[in-house]
């Protein structure tokens, strides 16, 4: 193990040249925040709601919700926290929310989509969420997952500010969103890349088959040319795109991902320190010459080694 990985991050992620990257974590409740405060974390990138609920039969009560959420809250205070509604559905199904017996659980009803049957989960817990942010006196920031058009972004912003949440976000993990990201971006105040079902969906290889793992790698080209895609559109909207898959986590993708347009990176808090070191190395315009080289690559190979070649490393 580098010895990058056994130490917290100390200080602000920031390129050689002092472009600002805000490094947060991704966590899955309050024991998860406690641990991503003391790697260092400036905040959480990605409150995996759902994975609080997966054991649950039935709804917890506005109240049980609004707990957790303070809980996370209150491991950062003052400082940014991007809470995902519930993603159920697919690789995590939610019992009380998610439907047995789906022929392609993944194109099926999860996310954002389990709105359309049951609103009232959603605005339940955007309520939740709502108190939980007054009691912490914070203003968390809130996104849906699984959005593929404007419209959804559209009804999603629309709900959460009907709720109270200032700050409202969607992620891009579809290729539809990918490329409308510049008219969804004009619904919302931020845009959160998921990379592990963004790689999945552009390149219909299921992320959990193993075996198509180097179709799945966030490396290929096609991957790269839609994160960048949706940077172009965070850029031109003036508003900010974090990227919160896998990808982030890896200290050679993250200077590509940031010369694409990510001005924030979220992740399990043991990468936060080799990707700072990573970031810490190149500058701004290094990230985006290794941008541009990987997009334009020909293969997820030649993308790391053109990426690796534009950032004057060695691979
Ligand atoms: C993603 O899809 O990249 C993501 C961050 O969400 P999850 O892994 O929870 O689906
Ligand atoms: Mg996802």
């Amino acid at each position: 193990v580098p010895r990058a990985e056994r130490s917290p991050l100390n200080g602000p992620g920031v390129t050689r040249d002092g472009a600002r990257v805000r490094l947060l974590a991704n966590v899955a409740g309050a024991h998860d925040a406690q641990e991503a405060s003391r790697w260092g974390a400036e905040g959480v990138g990605l409150f995996r709601t759902e994975l609080s609920f997966l054991d649950r039969g039935i709804e917890p009560s506005v109240e049980e919700q609004a707990e957790t959420y303070l809980a996370v809250l209150r491991a950062f205070p003052g400082q940014r926290v991007v809470i995902r509604t519930l993603d159920a559905g697919s690789d995590k199904p939610v019992p009380y929310l998610t439907l047995p017996g789906e022929p392609n659980p993944a194109l099926g009803v999860r996310g954002f989509r389990t709105a359309r049957r049951d609103p009232d989960v959603l605005a339940r817990q955007l309520e939740a969420i709502s108190h939980a942010a007054m009691r912490a006196g914070e203003a968390p920031w809130v996104m849906a997952p699984m959005i593929a058009t404007r419209d959804e972004a559209a009804s999603f912003a629309s709900m959460a500010r009907g709720a109270g949440i200032e700050t409202v976000g969607v992620m891009i993990e579809t290729p539809a969103a990918a490329l409308l990201a510049d008219a969804i971006a004009a619904e919302v105040d931020f845009l959160s890349i998921g990379t592990n079902d963004l790689a999945q969906y552009v390149m219909a290889a299921d992320r959990q088959a193993t075996e198509l793992a180097d179709l799945g790698d966030p490396w290929q080209p096609a991957v790269l040319a839609m994160i960048a895609a949706v940077g172009r559109a965070g850029l031109a909207r003036g508003i900010p795109v974090g990227v919160c898959g896998e990808a982030a986590s890896t200290p050679d993708l993250a200077p590509v991902l940031v010369g694409a347009g990510a001005t924030s990176l979220s992740m399990a808090p043991r990468a936060l320190a080799p990707v700072a070191a990573a970031l810490a190395d190149v500058t701004l315009a290094e990230c985006r010459a290794a941008a541009d080289a990987a997009t334009s690559a020909d293969s997820s190979d030649d993308a790391r080694r053109s990426a690796a070649a534009a950032l004057r490393v060695r691979v």
